[in-house]
């Protein structure tokens, strides 16, 4: 395949996203996709690729210059995620990190953002997102843990969350909580906070989950029990806490499309690279317009999707809410990123299964991005209530 990374790329970002990607190269080199997948298979995690991270000054991309940040907006840290995603190595927590201090820079105060935003370009502070809970599920409104107001103008916070992915490895954790009392209507802008919480507080506890899939970063239940946090905890407005996760989620949307379509390349390089040599019987299986059509059909398939995604980003970053584009990014590049996955487990055939071969090694990841951070069911019903004008369901 030829080197097309910025063909998709609206001129304007093509310095920038050829910059990261050179800066990617010496990243993955550092902590290349074998050590990836060892750590995963260890139960490890990947301190030294968010170290090469830090070094290459690539934390800071995405925030803001005044602030001491490499800018480059959403395009640039959609470039991070998809370059090390096509190099095999995406770290979870970059998205992780990337959205909760996007929420933090859009609704936190000056200290919160010193404290936490600044401090994730040097690595000091990782954050993982509490949203999900085991009852809840995709229902965020039906989120039973509870922040209640303490005498001293505190909250005692109390509940599960569930899935919550490197919470082992951050130290703050952004906290979706109840503030309305258990009965009192809720809704996007009544009823919910938003808390950065310090994960070394009495009362948090955690409890790994077996996830299949081959990362280097773990999921854990996470469990509250009357956490007490002082009233700087809460990032925006008592209240409106679902609503400031809402406005963060369009970025959520693009930087997961670029996991998936970075790792959907991965896969089909792979397959192309394996097409070329496999000869069963006698000529290259790629040669076989049944395993060939597959391959090239995802390809056009990601580059459409890959099209969308930067659109979706530049939109964003000219200050567009974007949250079309970014919902049919996600929608487009989970997709096609499985369709390239799958057309290279046939394409190996039996190899594919081989874990060394690393190929089967991709679907769970992939076909996890079909479900979390949000089911494609609930894109299209975005799709279909708010960009068709169809009564909701
Ligand atoms: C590996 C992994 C990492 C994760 N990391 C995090 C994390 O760090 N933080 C966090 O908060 N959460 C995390 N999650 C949770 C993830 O966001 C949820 O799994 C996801 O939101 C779906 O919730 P659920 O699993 O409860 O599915 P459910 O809500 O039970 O839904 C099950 C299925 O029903 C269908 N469905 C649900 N709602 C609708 C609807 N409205 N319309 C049509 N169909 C629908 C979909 O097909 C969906 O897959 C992670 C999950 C996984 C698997």
């Amino acid at each position: 395949m030829n080197d097309t990374h910025l063909r998709t790329v609206p001129p304007d970002s093509r310095e920038l996203v050829a910059s990261i990607y050179e800066a990617v190269r010496g990243v993955a080199a550092a902590f290349p996709r074998s050590l990836f997948l060892q750590r995963a298979r260890e139960g490890g995690h990947a301190r030294e690729l968010w170290d090469a991270l830090v070094a290459a000054d690539l934390l800071a991309i995405g925030v803001p210059e005044f602030l001491g940040g490499a800018g480059g907006g959403l395009t640039g840290t959609t470039a991070v995620m998809e370059a090390l995603a096509r190099a095999g190595v995406p770290p979870l927590q970059y998205s992780l990190t990337t959205f909760s201090r996007e929420a933090i820079l859009r609704h936190g105060s000056e200290q919160q953002i010193k404290d936490h935003v600044i401090a994730t370009m040097t690595g000091k502070r990782k954050i993982c997102l509490g949203v999900t809970e085991p009852e809840a599920g995709t229902n965020s409104f039906a989120s039973r843990t509870t922040a209640r107001r303490t005498a001293d103008g505190g909250y005692r916070i109390s509940g599960q969350k569930v899935f919550i992915s490197g919470a082992d490895e951050s130290d703050h954790i952004l906290l979706l909580a109840r503030t309305a009392p258990q009965g009192e209507e809720v809704g996007r802008r009544k009823g919910f906070g938003l808390f950065i919480v310090d994960m070394s507080l009495p009362g948090v506890e955690l409890r790994r989950l077996d996830i299949e899939w081959y990362a280097p970063e773990n999921q854990y239940e996470v469990f509250f029990d009357d956490v007490e946090v002082p009233a700087e905890a809460l990032v925006g407005q008592e209240g409106a806490g679902f609503d400031h996760l809402l406005s963060c989620l369009n970025q959520e949307r693009v930087t997961v499309a670029a996991w998936a379509l970075g790792l959907g390349h991965y896969a089909l390089q792979k397959a192309v690279d394996y097409a070329k040599v496999r000869a069963p019987f006698g000529k290259p299986i790629g040669a076989h317009q049944a395993v060939q059509h597959p391959l090239a059909l995802a390809t056009a398939e990601m580059e459409a999707a890959r099209q969308v995604m930067y659109s979706a980003a530049a939109g964003y970053d000219s200050g567009h809410d974007a949250g079309d584009q970014a919902n049919m990014a996600k929608l487009l590049g989970s997709r096609a990123a499985l369709a390239a996955v799958e057309a290279a487990i046939q394409a190996h055939g039996g190899s594919a299964f081989v874990y060394e071969t690393d190929v089967v090694t991709l679907w769970p990841m992939v076909r996890v991005l079909q479900i979390a951070p949000l089911n494609n069911e609930s894109i299209l019903n975005y799709i279909g209530e708010r960009v068709l004008g169809l009564p909701r369901s």
